[in-house]
């Protein structure tokens, strides 16, 4: 049997959301499933290597799996959120989107200079969230060199172009 397949069979796929075309990955029936839920935060903290201080999650998906990977890794929850979240004082990163920009932001006292962090989020694509986000950490002082998806879309080149940026990345559904 194919590696994961038993977290695969629990992703479904909805065809043209969030627009004609579009083959959205849906987890929420693996969340359902605590069987399944168990085996995809289990396989995702198989996958670290070496001492972690912070898991960060992308808003919103990644806040789901951050705290679970987190807690038996000993580690904290940074929050990477989008513009105009967060309450304190923040540093901002921008990418670009097919059409126009988007922003992830994160308080600019969230880690401490050096922190090593797990970045973590439920699909990785074409990357720009996620390289955006490693950008972002780095510009706060922190050391960055793993990500953790539950799903990664090849074709699409996101881990490879994260992994140019100096990141192992680990998916546990292509
Ligand atoms: P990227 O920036 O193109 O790599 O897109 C990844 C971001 O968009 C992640 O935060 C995902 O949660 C979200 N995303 C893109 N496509 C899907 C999908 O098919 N299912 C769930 N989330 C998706």
């Amino acid at each position: 049997a194919e590696a994961n397949e038993d977290i695969r069979r629990r992703i479904r796929t909805i065809p043209d959301f969030p627009k004609p075309g579009i083959q959205f990955r849906d987890i929420t029936t693996l969340l359902l499933d605590p069987e399944g839920l168990a085996l995809a935060v289990e396989r995702m903290i198989a996958g670290v290597e070496g001492e972690i201080d912070l898991v960060a999650g992308i808003e919103a998906r990644g806040f789901v799996f951050a705290p679970a990977v987190a807690l038996a890794l000993g580690a904290g929850v940074l929050l990477i959120r989008k513009d105009g979240k967060l309450p304190g004082a923040t540093i901002v990163e921008d990418y670009a989107l097919e059409y126009g920009t988007d922003r992830i932001t994160i308080h600019a006292d969230a880690c401490a200079p050096g922190a090593r962090i797990l970045l973590v989020d439920d699909l990785i694509a074409t990357g720009g969230t996620a390289r955006a986000a490693v950008r972002l950490l780095r510009k706060a002082g922190a050391t960055v060199e793993q990500a953790a998806f539950v799903i990664d879309l090849p074709d699409l080149g996101g881990a490879d172009a994260l992994r140019g940026d100096g990141i192992a990345v680990s998916a546990l559904v292509a």
